[in-house]
């Protein structure tokens, strides 16, 4: 683990990134292959309230679908090639309302693809993209928090937990949905509680997965299927699922403290025989489910990324996705700032904050509209809405050609 020098003086840099989970470690890695590659020394701190362990809350037992757009992102940030290894491609899903007719397959081969997305384990993400920080120039704060910040006219003073203060240009706030910077600088989100928790789990079943993941809309929210990589404990033709079940908060309560095999009965119920007999299943975590968003995700020298900018329902997988355009819409601002500009430039002035946020909001206005609308509509039973997605997912089936935009917009392709 690198820990920068903790000295009562106050260190000066260009950029602090608060939070170092998927968003403020892919930006603090982006920004180091930036200053590499346009030969420019930057000056940038991240600061990380926890070591990457399974103790980690945002590298933690969580697996997450990595949509096809975002690995072309991470690739040309150098990232993707680091975490080849533990991904598992999905080359088809199946999208299905239970009790309903309607279903549909997104499928990678007639895209021309040979994944639309890939399955990875924050956990074993975390590490390796805390073991690149401890190569790159980037200054790593960890195990540190932010407990107060001050902002400045040229920039922003903070106060870490060791004692040790900070003073930027820019603040980059990318600390999770309870944002500590956001509520020091007084900001606020507007929230949508949809009154859902997602029991998060991976599960064995009895048949392979063939790389197939599984959305499977019930009266209770959407279950969610990805397929996992093997481990030596598991027979070679059964496989792992990552399963993310959103149920209302008072079965999320059953559900977790349930017998195994009275756990294991419930899913096989709610998701049906498609993926053979559910045998097995680990630790059951729970998420409560809201969407939280801030509407300009900007302040004095200060910008929003991910999951502090806003937390979205897991139920199409895309708040990492749109927390990595934040943070590649980040670094284009900034390589232009740069390139623009030959000497000294402030990284914090109002121009390149204002880009910023013109250069985010139609992707986070639309991602945001698109994730309501499925939440809204997929858990509802009135049957004119029930009548309408179910013929919606019948017409994805029946007329190829519309499935091509429907894809692209779950791949992250902008
Ligand atoms: C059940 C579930 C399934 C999901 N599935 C998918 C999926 O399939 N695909 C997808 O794209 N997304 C998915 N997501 C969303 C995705 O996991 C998140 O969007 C992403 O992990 C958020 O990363 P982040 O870095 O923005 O924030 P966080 O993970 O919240 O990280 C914030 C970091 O800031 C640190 N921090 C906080 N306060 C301080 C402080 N004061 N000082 C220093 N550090 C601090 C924390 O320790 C933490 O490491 C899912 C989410 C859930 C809940």
């Amino acid at each position: 683990m690198t820990t920068a020098k903790h000295s009562t003086q106050v260190n000066a840099v260009d950029i602090a990134i608060v939070g170092g989970a998927m968003a403020g470690a892919t930006l603090a890695l982006g920004l180091a292959k930036l200053s590499v590659s346009l030969k420019r020394t930057l000056r940038i701190a991240l600061i990380e309230a926890h070591v990457a362990d399974h103790n980690h809350p945002g590298f933690d037992a969580r697996s997450i679908a990595i949509a096809h757009g975002s690995i072309f992102e991470l690739s040309r940030l150098g990232i993707w090639s680091k975490l080849k290894h533990l991904g598992t491609p999905i080359e088809n899903i199946h999208v299905s309302d239970r009790g309903h007719f309607g279903m549909t397959e997104l499928n990678a081969k007639p895209l021309g693809l040979d994944a639309l997305g890939q399955v990875v384990e924050l956990a074993r993400v975390g590490k390796v993209l805390f073991d690149e920080l401890a190569k790159s120039q980037v200054n790593v704060f960890c195990p540190a928090k932010v407990t107060s910040l001050q902002p400045q006219q040229n920039g922003h003073l903070l106060s870490l937990d060791d004692g040790s203060q900070l003073h930027c240009q820019l603040l980059v706030a990318a600390d999770g949905a309870h944002s500590v910077v956001r509520q020091h600088l007084g900001q606020t989100t507007e929230q949508v509680d949809f009154e859902q928790t997602a029991i998060v789990a991976n599960v064995i079943t009895d048949a392979p997965h063939q790389h197939w993941a599984y959305e499977r809309f019930t009266q209770t929210g959407p279950l969610a299927l990805l397929p996992m990589q093997s481990v030596p404990s598991v027979a070679s033709a059964q496989s792992r699922f990552s399963l993310v079940w959103a149920v209302s908060p008072a079965q999320a309560d059953e559900l977790k403290q349930a017998d195994k095999t009275v756990f294991l009965d419930a899913l096989q119920h709610a998701f049906g025989h498609r993926v053979g007999r559910f045998v097995d299943v680990g630790q059951r975590v729970s998420y409560p489910l809201t969407l939280s968003y801030m509407p300009r995700p900007i302040y004095h020298r200060c910008i929003f990324v991910g999951n502090a900018a806003q937390t979205l329902h897991p139920i199409a997988g895309q708040g990492f996705n749109l927390g990595l355009r934040d943070v590649v819409g980040l670094l284009e601002v900034i390589e232009t700032a740069l390139t623009q500009t030959q000497g000294e430039v402030d990284l914090g002035n109002i121009q390149l904050i204002h880009q910023y946020l013109a250069s985010r909001q139609r992707d986070r206005d639309s991602t945001l509209r698109n994730i309501e609308f499925l939440v809204r509509g997929f858990s509802n039973q009135h049957w004119p809405l029930v009548a309408g997605r179910n013929l919606g997912l019948r017409l994805l089936s029946w007329l190829p050609p519309l499935k091509r935009p429907v894809a692209q917009t779950a791949m992250g392709w902008r």
